[in-house]
Formats: structure tokens, C-alpha cells, sequence
């Protein structure tokens, strides 16, 4: 078996994200639609069995980094059990989760017990009005106090993921700079994506992150800062004395293909070696059988694109090819 999982671009992987399941208690305006959502039957989600078996396979091929994801992972029954497992896997050096948080901070000191590493936690708004409205009636003050216990119980470092949206909660952007300066924790800035439903209005408000920093007022003082471990692919910035920093992650404006070490597994157990193309892979067939595993995901590599083209939806620029019709929650953002 080969012990690196690389593309044709000589890129190597060793990040996967699992879509652990579809569905979720929100309704981001960015990510589903209000109503109609229509989510997998329980049979079609992978076991946790299935999950650990392609874990361990990934682990073999060189997969050192796993992200949980959804839907909302939180929402799955015994997730902690499953951390547990998987915090095992020989070869798996960093086990981190993304949550909306709604569910995490009674979970959080189990979380950490069973072995997971770091939380990212959606936040895109510090007003709970506006929070209520962009997630489709969330809470902020439940993802207030989970932030704090992931604080308490140390899973850290914690990151607040902000989708940035034009006329949404773009006059949030110092405010969230601010709340760097007390918080010893990364605001993650992310670009609006075109992906799954071709959400309606997406050209309309998305915003470049850029055109954003260079309106701020702390745009003169920020400082670049080496990327954290584990950064990913944003540009990190700091105000002088903030116990906290901000990134900047822009796959529309200024994709970062170039440096792509991540694979995808929707929550039907398919592989999907980009987030924007709809190539996918079937892996659930193959449960049972390590090598077939194996092979799937590396010749899932073979139709990995070097770039995406969600930049030209903006320009209206004709596609290569079949963009993904799933959405985020499938895919596991
Ligand atoms: N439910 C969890 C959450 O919200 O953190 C995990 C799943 S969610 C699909 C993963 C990440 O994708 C979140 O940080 C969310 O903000 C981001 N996301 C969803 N739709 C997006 C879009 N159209 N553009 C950019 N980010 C998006
Ligand atoms: Fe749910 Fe996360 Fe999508 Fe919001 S971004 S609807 S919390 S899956």
C-alpha cells in the first residue's frame, strides 16, 4: 500500500473532513434554505463501524488530520463514543471538530475526556437579534457559554468561524477584530461560497475579504503573523497586545487550490476530492474490504482538479466542468 495519499499536482493529503451527519438544528441563510430540506434516511448515513474502518484506512495512506463536521455533528447519537474510537487510531495526531455550538458546552468536558483536540465554532454575528435571524433562530448566548467551557476544559485553540455576508453582518467585521483584543481565541473570517443549491443572491452578498480589510478601522494596525499551527489556509493578523488574532480565509477572491491537502467524505460515505466539483467516490461499498478502501481514495485523487472556479460564478465566466449539487451539510464544509 502506498503511504502517501498524492494528486497529480504532487499534492499530499493529510486532512480529511467527515460529514458524521446531514442533518442540523439550524437553517444558515449561507448554507440551506428555510424550508424543504429534505435529509438522508438514517440507513444511508455511514455507522460509526463504517466511519473507524475508513479512518484507519486513511491513516495508513498518510491522513494524520480529521475534522468532524456536518449538519450539525453534535446532533449525532453517541458522538462522544465515537471520538473515543477514533482518538485511537494509530496515525491520527489531531482530532478536531466544527460545531454551531447550540449542543457543546454540556459536551464539552466529554469531548475533551474521549480525546478531541480542538473545536472551530460558528458565530457570525455578536448581536443575538441578528445572530437569531442569519442562523435561523439561534441562540447566541447558549454559544457564548460554550465558548467559555471549551475555554475551561482546554480545547484549545478555539476558533469562531464568520461567514462575512454583504448587508448581513459585513458592519460586524471591527467588532469581531475587537473581541480579539480580550478573547484568547482566532476569528476566522470566511469568503461567502457558491456551493451546493447555487444559493439565490449569492453574487449579491458575497463580499471579497480584502475589499473588507482594507475598509476597517484596524486595518492600519493589524499586524501579518505567522500562521498558528494548524492555521489552515488563512492569513493571520494581529492587534498590538491582543491576547487574541483574526484570519482572513478567501477561497473566492484568492483561492489557495495550490496548497489543497484535504479529502472529503459526505455523510453517505462518498469521497469527494474537492468541495466545489460534484466528482465522487463511493466508498460504503467497499466497507469490509481495506485494499478496495484504499484504492477508492487514492484514485479518487486521479480526478482532483488543480482549482476550483467558484470566481467565475462572479464574472459569469463558463465552468470546466459539473459544479456540486450538494450542500454544505452533506459535504461537510
Ligand atoms: N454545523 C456546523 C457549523 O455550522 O459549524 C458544521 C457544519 S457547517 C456546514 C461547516 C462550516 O461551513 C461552518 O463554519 C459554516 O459557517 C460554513 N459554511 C456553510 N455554508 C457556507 C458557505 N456557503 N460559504 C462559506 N462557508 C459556509
Ligand atoms: Fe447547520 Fe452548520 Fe449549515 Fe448552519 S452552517 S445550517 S449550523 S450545518
Amino acid at each position: 500500500m502506498p503511504s502517501t495519499l498524492t494528486d497529480n499536482y504532487n499534492r499530499i493529503h493529510n486532512y480529511m473532513r467527515i460529514s458524521i451527519t446531514d442533518r442540523c438544528n439550524l437553517r444558515c441563510t449561507y448554507c440551506m434554505p428555510e424550508e424543504g430540506m429534505t435529509f438522508l434516511p438514517n440507513e444511508q448515513l455511514m455507522t460509526d463501524e463504517e466511519i473507524i474502518q475508513i479512518v484507519r484506512v486513511a491513516a495508513q495512506l498518510g491522513i494524520k488530520k480529521i475534522r468532524l463536521t456536518g449538519g450539525e455533528p453534535l446532533l449525532r447519537p453517541n458522538v462522544v463514543s465515537l471520538v473515543q474510537e477514533l482518538s485511537q487510531i494509530e496515525g491520527i495526531e489531531d482530532l478536531a471538530l466544527t460545531t454551531n455550538g447550540l449542543l457543546l458546552a454540556k459536551m464539552a468536558a466529554d469531548l475533551k475526556r474521549a480525546g478531541l483536540k480542538r473545536v472551530n465554532i460558528s458565530m457570525d454575528s455578536l448581536k443575538p437579534e441578528r445572530f437569531k435571524q442569519m442562523t435561523r433562530g439561534g441562540n447566541l448566548q447558549r454559544v457564548l457559554e460554550a465558548v467559555e467551557r471549551c475555554t475551561e476544559v482546554g480545547l484549545a485553540p478555539l476558533k469562531l468561524n464568520v461567514v462575512l455576508m454583504r448587508g448581513f453582518n459585513d458592519d460586524e467585521w471591527d467588532d469581531f477584530i475587537q473581541y480579539t483584543i480580550d478573547h484568547p481565541i482566532t476569528v476566522r473570517f470566511i469568503e461567502y461560497m457558491p456551493i451546493g443549491g447555487r444559493q439565490q443572491g449569492w453574487k449579491r452578498d458575497y463580499i471579497s475579504l480584502e475589499e473588507r480589510l482594507k475598509g476597517s478601522k484596524w486595518h492600519e494596525q493589524a499586524i501579518p503573523v505567522d500562521k498558528p499551527r494548524h492555521g489552515g489556509p488563512a492569513a493571520y493578523y494581529r492587534l498590538p497586545g491582543a491576547k487574541g488574532q483574526f484570519g482572513l480565509i478567501h477561497p473566492v477572491s484568492d483561492h489557495f487550490c495550490d496548497t489543497c491537502n484535504r479529502l472529503r467524505i459526505t455523510a453517505d460515505g462518498y469521497v469527494k476530492p474537492c468541495l466545489y466539483w460534484s466528482d465522487e467516490f463511493h466508498l460504503r461499498h467497499h466497507i469490509g474490504d481495506d485494499a478496495k478502501l484504499a484504492e477508492v481514495l487514492i484514485r479518487s485523487l486521479e480526478a482532483k482538479p488543480f482549482n476550483h472556479e467558484m470566481a467565475y460564478e462572479l464574472s459569469g465566466q463558463s465552468l470546466s466542468h459539473q459544479p456540486t449539487t450538494r450542500t454544505m451539510s452533506q459535504i461537510g464544509g
